[in-house]
Order: C-alpha cells, then structure tokens, then sequence
C-alpha cells in the first residue's frame, strides 16, 4: 500500500540529502489502536533518479507492506510528478499531440511517442477531473487542465501540491498523481499485498 511522504524536496534533493532516512509512519495504518508487530522494513530502490531509496513498513499481522512515496515522485511511473507535469503542460499548449511528441521524444518513433503522451495526459487529466468533483467548493468553475489548475490555485507546480490538497483522497485518484491501486479486468484489484524487494512497483503506465 502506498502512502505520501509529505516533502518539499525535488527528487534530487531527496536523493542527496537521503530523505527516506527521515520517513516516519508512527502507528500502523490497519492497527492504528496498536496491538500488531507493525515495524520498519527496510527500503526499495527507484531507478530514476539513481540512488533513490523509498522506505517501507510491514505490518505481520495484516500481511501488508506500506512505502511513503515522497511528493516529488510519479506514483507507479519512474522519475518525478514535475517530469510528468511538463509532458501535460507541453502537449496542453501544443498546436497538436503529434508537435509535442516531435518535441518531447526525439528519441522513439511517432506512435510511441504519442502512446508514451496518451497514457500521462490521460491519467492526469482523470486524475484532475476526478479532484474537480471531489473539492467542489475549491475548484467549481476550474477546467481539468494542468494549465487551468495552476492558474485557478496560483501555482507553479500543481501536481506536488494538489498531492497535500487531495492527501485523504489519494488512494482513489489514479497514478501517477494519486496511489489507486491498478484494477484487473473482472473490476478486482491487481494490487499485491506486498511489494517485492527490488525495483520500482509494477508500472502500468509507463
Ligand atoms: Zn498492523
């Protein structure tokens, strides 16, 4: 189960000044009365940017493994939310999806570069749709954009902040902004219990 590290750092800060270090996840979420064997579990690495370590707890009892991801980190997606926030902000303002695949992935062919955009326009944008729903009073007669966001709240980066903004509501926005788990097919969720030591979580955006 994911759950946010509440941070200013850039993701480079964090990985300099070895901020999972200083996570800490005071009482178990499943226990919070007590009464489990709810303890630290070491850490797992994120590839991007190298060096990155988030840290993890474990809870026996309730056979749950719990990692506080930073605010500057894309949930299920490597590198940072502010990454992810330039490739919407580029393709919002772009004459078209194709221009900003030409500007944005120089690297990979057309197609791909437009599935590589699709897949993190789309989750934003439902994540931002899903928040204008959720905090009526705050954002009634915002559009779902990430320009319009950041103009109607008067920030530079929206993604790290609407992190705090929607912080009890994350585990039902989708990532890479918000920590839903992935749902299979049959509507049941994907979501293993446990993560596995090693890399990042399973992308399925990526
Ligand atoms: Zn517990």
């Amino acid at each position: 189960m994911q759950l946010r590290f509440a941070t200013d750092f850039t993701s480079s800060e964090y990985v300099k000044r070895q901020a999972w270090k200083d996570a800490t996840l005071e009482r178990c979420p499943l226990h919070p009365a007590g009464g489990c064997s709810f303890a630290r579990h070491g850490t797992y690495e994120r590839v991007d940017p190298p060096g990155t370590r988030i840290p993890r707890w474990y809870c026996p009892e309730g056979h749950c493994t719990f990692s506080l991801l930073a605010d500057c980190f894309a949930a299920r997606l490597s590198g940072s939310l502010q990454e992810v926030e330039e490739v919407v902000v580029a393709v919002e303002q772009a004459a078209s999806r194709e221009a900003a695949a030409d500007d944005l992935r120089t690297d990979i062919e057309l197609p791909g570069a437009l599935r590589w955009i699709r897949r993190r326009l789309k989750a934003v944008h439902a994540a931002l749709t899903l928040l204008l729903g959720l905090f009526p009073d705050l954002l009634t007669g915002c559009q779902p954009s990430v320009c319009a966001f950041r103009q109607w709240l008067g920030v530079d980066w929206i993604l790290p902040v609407l992190r705090e903004i929607a912080e009890l509501q994350l585990a039902r926005l989708p990532p890479p902004l918000g920590f839903q788990p992935p749902v299979g097919r049959g509507g049941e969720s994907k979501q293993p219990r446990q993560h596995q030591v090693g890399p990042d979580p399973p992308a399925p955006i990526a």
